[in-house]
C-alpha cells in the first residue's frame, strides 16, 4: 500500500476541529488588530531563500526541499513564510509611497528534518508580518499579538524570551570578537562548532551542548556591542511590553536561525513540550526587502508552529463538532423524495442535518439519530406522508409534534433558539 511521505501527515476530521478553532481564534484577534490575510505560493525560486534566509543557515544548508521543474527552473518548497511575503510586497508594490502593511498567513512549510514529536517535514505556520514602521511600539505590539493568540487558546506556562542582536555593523563587530574568543578554545571544540565559527558564528550562542555553553560563559556579551540607538530601541520595546502587561525574560544568547533579523528577536517557549519547546519565533528584519533587491522597508513579524501549538491546545481543551439539529428518518425509502422538500428550509436557516438514506428500518434510523446526538429526529412515516405532515421528536425530552411543512417553518425560530443554546455550551470545554 502506498503511504504518506515520511514526516508529512494527513490531518483527519477529528483533528481538523482543532485547526478550525485555532484559525478562528487567530482570525478574530488579528482582524481586531486590522491585519489582513495573505496567501502566497508554496513553491518559490530557490534564490529567494538563499538571498533572504542565508546560505549558511541550517534551513538552507540542510533542510530545504529543492526541485527542478520541466522548464529547468530551480525551485524550492517554502521552508517559512517571511521571505515569500517580502517578495510579494516588492512584486506588488504593496509598501510604495510609505504605505504600511499588516499581513497574516497560515499554511504548510517544508523542511527536511528528522521527524519526531513536534517536528515534521511538512508542518504549518501561522505568522504575521508588519511592514512600514521602525517604531519600537510595533515590536511590542507584534509580540503582544502572538501572546494574545497563545493565551486566548489556553496555552499553558508560556515564557517570552527577548534579545536584541543589534544592527548589521554592531553584529559584525560582535561576531569578530566572539570569533576571536572562540579561537582560544579551538582545540576544545567539536568539528560542527568549528565550522560555524566562520559560517554562522552567532548560532554557536544558542548551542544546546553543555560543554560549549561552559566555554561561552566567559565570552564577550552581545549587549555590550550595541550602540546608543540600538540600546534605546531595545529598552523602549521592553518598556512598551511592560505597559502592555506582558512578562518576558531577557536571554542574551537568543539569536534565531535566520540571517535576516536585526535588533529585536524573541521566542515564546513552554515547559510542556519537551525538547521541541519553542512555539513561536520572530523578530525585526529591516533589511530583508533590500536583500531581495528592493528598498529597505522596516518590518517585524513572527511564526507560530501549529503542530506544536496543537499538542498544547489538545491537552487543555476539548473541541467538539457542532451538533446535528435534524436527523431525518423515513419509514420507506421512497419517502426520501418528500424529505427533500425540507432541505431548502433547513439550509436557509443553516441548521445542521443528516438525511438517512440507508434504507434501514425506522427503528434503526432512530437509534442512529440518538447515537449521533441529534437534537430533533424528523420522522416521515406512512401516516405523515398520507396527511402531508411531518413529525418532530425532541430526542432529549421525547417531546413530539406533528405539523405541516408551513407549521414546521413557523417552529424554526424556536428551534434555532434551543439549538444555539445547546451549541454554545458544548463546542469548547476546558479539560481540568
Ligand atoms: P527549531 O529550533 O525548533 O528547529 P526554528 O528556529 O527552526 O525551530 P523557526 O524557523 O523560527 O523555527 O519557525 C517558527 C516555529 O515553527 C518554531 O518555533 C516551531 O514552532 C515551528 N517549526 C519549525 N520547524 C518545524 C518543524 N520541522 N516541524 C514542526 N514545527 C516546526
Ligand atoms: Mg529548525
Amino acid at each position: 500500500m502506498i503511504q504518506s511521505v515520511r514526516g508529512m501527515h494527513d490531518i483527519l476530521p477529528d483533528e481538523i476541529k482543532y485547526w478550525q478553532y485555532i484559525y478562528n481564534t487567530a482570525f478574530k484577534i488579528l482582524d481586531t488588530a486590522n491585519y489582513q490575510e495573505i496567501r502566497t505560493p508554496i513553491v518559490e525560486s530557490q534564490s529567494l531563500f538563499l538571498r533572504s534566509i542565508g546560505e549558511n543557515t541550517d534551513i538552507v544548508g540542510k533542510e530545504i526541499y529543492t526541485l527542478i521543474d520541466r522548464g529547468q527552473r530551480e525551485l524550492a518548497l517554502r521552508p517559512e513564510g517571511t521571505a515569500s511575503i517580502a517578495r510579494a510586497i516588492l512584486e506588488h508594490k504593496l509598501c510604495d509611497q510609505g504605505k504600511t502593511q499588516k499581513l497574516w498567513y497560515l499554511g504548510p512549510m517544508f523542511r527536511y528534518e528528522r521527524p519526531q514529536q513536534g517536528r515534521q517535514r511538512q508542518f504549518h505556520q501561522l505568522g504575521i508580518e508588519c511592514y512600514g514602521s521602525q517604531s519600537p511600539v510595533l515590536d511590542a505590539e507584534v509580540i503582544y499579538l502572538a501572546y494574545r493568540i497563545l493565551d486566548q487558546l489556553n496555552c499553558p506556562s508560556l515564557c517570552i524570551e527577548l534579545n536584541s542582536i543589534g544592527n548589521n555593523a554592531e553584529r559584525t563587530r560582535y561576531e569578530n570578537s566572539l570569533r576571536e574568543y572562540l579561537q582560544m578554545y579551538i582545540n576544545d571544540l567539536d568539528p560542527e562548532t568549528i565550522q560555524k565559527i566562520n559560517s554562522n558564528t552567532l548560532r554557536i550562542l544558542d548551542s544546546k551542548n553543555l560543554h560549549i555553553q561552559n566555554i561561552l560563559s566567559e565570552a564577550p556579551n552581545l549587549e555590550d556591542h550595541l550602540q546608543i540607538e540600538s540600546k534605546k530601541h531595545f529598552e523602549d520595546v521592553q518598556q512598551y511590553l511592560q505597559d502592555l502587561n506582558i512578562k518576558f525574560t531577557l536571554n542574551s544568547k537568543l539569536v534565531r536561525g535566520l540571517d535576516y533579523y536585526n535588533n529585536t528577536v524573541f521566542e515564546i517557549k513552554t515547559q510542556e513540550l519537551g525538547a521541541q519547546d519553542t512555539v513561536c519565533g520572530g523578530g525585526r528584519y529591516d533589511n530583508l526587502t533590500k536583500q531581495l533587491g528592493g528598498n529597505a522597508i522596516h518590518a517585524m513579524g513572527w511564526g507560530i508552529g501549529i503542530e506544536r501549538l496543537l499538542l498544547l491546545v489538545q491537552n487543555q481543551v476539548s473541541v467538539s463538532s457542532t451538533k446535528i439539529c435534524f436527523y431525518i428518518a423515513t419509514q420507506r425509502h421512497e419517502y426520501v423524495t418528500y424529505a427533500l422538500n425540507l432541505l431548502p428550509i433547513i439550509h436557509k436557516n443553516s441548521l445542521k442535518y443528516e438525511l438517512d438514506i440507508s434504507g434501514r428500518s425506522l427503528k434503526k434510523q432512530m437509534q442512529k439519530a440518538n447515537k449521533q446526538d441529534a437534537m430533533i429526529c424528523i420522522i416521515l412515516g406512512a401516516e405523515e406522508i398520507a396527511q402531508e405532515k411531518i413529525t418532530l421528536k425532541w430526542l432529549d425530552t421525547h417531546k413530539q409534534k406533528t405539523c405541516s411543512i408551513e407549521g414546521f417553518m413557523e417552529l424554526i425560530p424556536e428551534i434555532i433558539k434551543d439549538y444555539n443554546h445547546l451549541q454554545s455550551s458544548k463546542i469548547l470545554e476546558l479539560k481540568t
